[in-house]
């Protein structure tokens, strides 16, 4: 997916999963145990939401990070992990 900056806004959609990581893990084809950033070692504890770096799409995604990752202030690579769409796929 590529590069990502994290959304530091509220989200427009509240989620009825529990939290954010909960909702990726229902969402989500791939099983993400790590932080979605490529080189990260750390558990992704958090879901974080995310938008696409200088991009026009201005979605809003969630992606699993780890605790310095999800106050990172610089673009986030997370390689192959798909970022889930908060707004297409809706809470169960
Ligand atoms: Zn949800
Ligand atoms: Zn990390």
């Amino acid at each position: 997916m590529g590069l990502v900056k994290l959304y530091n806004e509220p989200a427009p959609v509240t989620c009825k999963c529990g939290d954010w990581r909960v909702h990726f893990n229902y969402h989500s084809l791939q099983w993400v145990i790590w932080c979605a950033e490529t080189t990260c070692e750390r558990i992704g504890i958090n879901g974080s939401l995310v938008q696409l770096y200088k991009s026009q799409n201005d979605q809003i995604f969630v992606i699993p990070l780890c605790n310095i990752h999800a106050h990172a202030t610089t673009p986030i690579d997370i390689g192959d992990v798909d970022p889930i769409n908060i707004i297409q796929d809706i809470c169960q």
